[in-house]
């Protein structure tokens, strides 16, 4: 990680280019307004692409006061705000936005480690969340997804199907109707990945961000788990995982 830009390096340049725009989230997925707070140009830019091609829409402000401009009249779901900012400091302006202007979006703070101090007094202040820089990309968009998802009061559910497939997600367990399969831990990822949303055609891409946020893999390296997980679900009896030939993969519901 990159410990002076305060963002994985890695993991921006490679969604820059292997994941393409049109990867979009459908809004029960988890779609969301962001507006990022944060005075450092190349940290701000690599949120907005990465958030954006995760389907979200991101706005961005420099420094407190655009902030404060922003909030007044746009309404966002998640406020990404880095304490450190130019004039109106990160606690001003959180302070300012849940006191002045009343706004009920979840605030994830960004902080810098010497600046840990100062956590508990953003969450008196109304902070929801906080990470800490260097951050993941990757982490970033889990925690404003989760924020969004928790403030939206969307039901998550223990257990999820696909047709005779079953995961319990909080002992993570897989089975097959009656059938228990075990799952290696990457092939597990990748099911509970796919089950986030039974049915969608999740792109390869997508999948390989998910199993290594901080490289980029070979496809082959994705194709032999995805065989191994077949091969696991297919010996229970559950024959639906597909490939969309040239796109990803798929769970049959049926
Ligand atoms: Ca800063």
């Amino acid at each position: 990680m990159n410990n002076f830009s305060g963002v994985n390096p890695s993991a921006g340049s490679r969604m820059d280019t292997s994941i393409s725009g049109k990867r979009k989230m459908s809004d029960e997925s988890g779609r969301c307004r962001v507006l990022i707070v944060e005075d450092d140009e190349t940290i701000a830019l690599n949120c907005v692409t990465f958030l954006e091609q995760r389907g979200h829409s991101v706005d961005v402000a420099y420094d407190g006061s655009a902030a404060i401009a922003r909030l007044s009249s746009a309404t966002f779901d998640v406020i990404v705000l880095d304490l450190g900012l130019p004039r109106v400091d990160g606690t001003q302006v959180l302070d300012q936005l849940r006191r002045q202007l009343g706004v009920a979006a979840a605030v994830l703070v960004l902080t810098a480690r010497d600046e840990l101090g100062t956590k508990l007094d953003c969450f008196s202040l109304g902070a929801d969340d906080y990470l800490v820089k260097p951050f993941a990309l990757a982490e970033l968009e889990a925690r404003v997804t989760a924020l969004h998802r928790r403030a939206s009061g969307a039901v998550v559910t223990d257990v999820v199907f696909a047709g005779s497939l079953r995961l319990d997600r909080r002992t993570r367990s897989v089975s097959v109707g009656e059938v228990p399969v075990r799952l290696a831990p990457r092939p597990m990822r990748i099911l509970e990945h796919l089950l986030r949303d039974p049915g969608r055609v999740v792109p390869r891409s997508e999948l390989e961000s998910v199993l290594w946020p901080d490289v980029e893999r070979d496809s082959d390296v994705l194709r032999s788990q995805v065989h191994l997980l077949r091969r696991a679900l297919a010996e229970a009896g559950y024959a639906g995982l597909e490939t969309v030939h040239g796109f990803g993969y798929r769970l049959r519901t049926d």
